[in-house]
């Protein structure tokens, strides 16, 4: 960075920070995590998308660093937001699939930066049932939470809202700050519901795209030849699996009076000519698709808009300089590809989630790296930039030195991946497995299958080559490494590692009774 521009920063810090302690050190940085529900790198403008554009979201990669190869390590809602919290994998903090209520009593992100000075929050999302632990203020959803409408818990208390909830968790994040505590850093999780299923867009985003044809992946029609059973098992098809519901050929049932009427006014005449036509076969698969991807780009748009107002507030009150902003998302998820919607699987869409960081005067504005990162690594690295030391307990790593440019020489050559929640919705078989920089290696353990993908040769993973003899001697690398990995992060044996004996004993248990607003009273 020219010195100039670096003098520049550095003033912006020391005259727009607030600081605790020792005067004589930098003032510690306030630190923004915008984190989503689903988003996947396709749709997102800094990452290349064909779809959509993301201008607010871009400006954060733009202004600091993209995360090429960022991965979830349990590509699903619950568990990921327990990953994050934590710096651990699921079998050891607990939370191995949806459902039972997060272990609020354990160490997390929050609560060391909280005992260290700063002021903590979470508005949105949290997903985690029982009642969040560690922040000075929360004001989030019940559960998944609705688009529309909907009731959240203030610090303990239900309040009722109107409107679209990407908006109203917006208002709440930008209230929260007005009204921070300015003698002392913050850090605010600032999630969004959006854009989960069903993907209802905005009241000023029902029209968007309507006169457009999204291009489709190539691999909308697959039909799986070339891999094991395990995706032919699923029930995440765009062909059959989505409902009139999801497709908006039904309305939402909990929207005001006015609000149906701008719905209706959009999806009306669209629905009516859909009807018209009676498509069938391919014809119809290619129909619903343009359905979904629009919509969800729909909410996805919503979300760029309100990740903007936000960036205009620090702006405008001066707290850009001394605030970091990272946008990431709890895991990544199909647009279409092997005519898919959702995620669970360890196949790159979905183990792909988004990771920006704009943080002024340390990381290079337009800088990306192609480390191998995972949102194990988040709540290690906001220690980091809030100057305090990861607890050697958490199995993440700092990125901070990634961020300030310097590549550590050994850093990670691999990661672990592990997707526990089968019996479950769309009925993904269990499995784990190492991907490295080339090759990604997948158990399917409880049917005993597994699958090798040479990510250079086969991006789009359509060739299984387990048993393919050219293969033999990465087979047995990548077997090696999968279990240096179960060894490193502890993982139990397979047998032993089954989440749902443990969720029957959590039902039956006064403490999973507990739920989020039970534990506020
Ligand atoms: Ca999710």
């Amino acid at each position: 960075m020219p010195i100039i521009e670096l003098t520049a920063s550095l003033m912006m810090i020391l005259s727009q920070g607030s600081s605790i302690g020792d005067d004589s050190q930098p003032p510690r940085p306030n630190i923004i995590f915008i984190f989503t529900d689903d988003h996947c790198t396709q749709a997102l403008g800094a990452y290349g998308s064909r779809m959509n554009t993301t201008p607010n979201l871009d400006r954060i990669a733009t202004e600091g660093m993209r995360f090429d190869n960022c991965f979830v390590t349990n590509g699903i809602c619950a568990p990921s937001r327990a990953v994050v919290l934590t710096g651990l994998h699921s079998h050891l903090n607990g939370q191995r699939v949806n459902g039972p209520a997060f272990d609020g009593a354990q160490v997390t992100l929050p609560k060391l930066l909280r005992e260290s000075g700063y002021q903590t929050a979470i508005v949105g999302k949290w997903h985690l049932r029982s009642a969040p632990t560690g922040f000075d203020h929360h004001d989030v959803l019940i559960g998944q939470g609705p688009y529309y409408n909907p009731t959240m818990i203030r610090n303990g208390t239900r309040h009722a809202h109107v409107g679209y909830t990407t908006d109203i968790i917006t208002d709440k994040a930008i209230k929260f700050m007005s009204r921070r505590d300015t003698d002392r850093p913050f850090m605010l999780m600032y999630q969004h519901k959006a854009p989960h299923r069903n993907w209802q867009p905005g009241p000023d985003h029902l029209d968007m795209y309507a006169d457009e044809t999204m291009p489709e992946p190539d691999t909308l029609l697959d039909d799986y030849s070339g891999r094991g059973s395990a995706s032919t098992r699923q029930t995440m098809t765009i062909a059959r699996d989505l409902s009139r519901h999801d497709l908006k050929l039904d309305p939402p049932r909990n929207l005001t009076e006015e609000q149906l009427e701008r719905w209706n006014a959009a999806y009306g005449p669209r629905n009516e000519l859909f009807e018209q036509r009676q498509l069938e076969g391919e014809d119809l698969v290619r129909w619903k698709y343009q359905r979904y991807v629009k919509d969800y780009l729909r909410c996805v748009a919503s979300v760029d808009d309100n990740i903007g107002r936000i960036l205009d507030y620090l702006d405008q009150e001066g707290l850009s300089g001394n605030t970091v902003v990272i946008y990431s998302s709890d895991q990544g998820w199909y647009l279409g590809e092997h005519g898919w919607y959702d995620k669970r699987w360890m196949y790159e869409e979905s183990l792909r989630t988004p990771l920006l960081v704009r943080w002024p005067g340390v990381v290079d504005p337009g800088s990306s790296s192609d480390d191998l990162c995972q949102n194990l690594d988040f709540a290690p690295t906001i220690l980091d930039m809030a100057g305090l030391e990861p607890p050697a307990s958490m199995q993440g790593e700092s990125l901070v030195p990634i961020l300030e440019g310097d590549s550590p020489d050994d850093w990670r050559d691999s990661i672990y991946y592990h997707y526990y929640e089968n019996p479950g919705a769309h009925t993904v078989p269990r499995h784990e497995g190492v991907r490295n920089s080339r090759y990604k290696l997948i158990h399917f353990y409880r049917i005993g299958e597994w699958e090798l993908y040479d990510l250079d040769r086969d991006p789009d993973e359509m060739r299984n080559v387990h048993g393919d003899p050219a293969y033999s001697d990465v087979l047995v690398e990548m077997k090696l490494e999968l279990q240096r990995l179960r060894q490193f992060y502890r993982l139990p044996p397979l047998a032993d590692d089954d989440p749902f004996p443990q969720l029957d004993e959590e039902a039956k248990s006064p403490r999973s009774r507990q739920t989020l607003e039970q534990d506020q009273r």
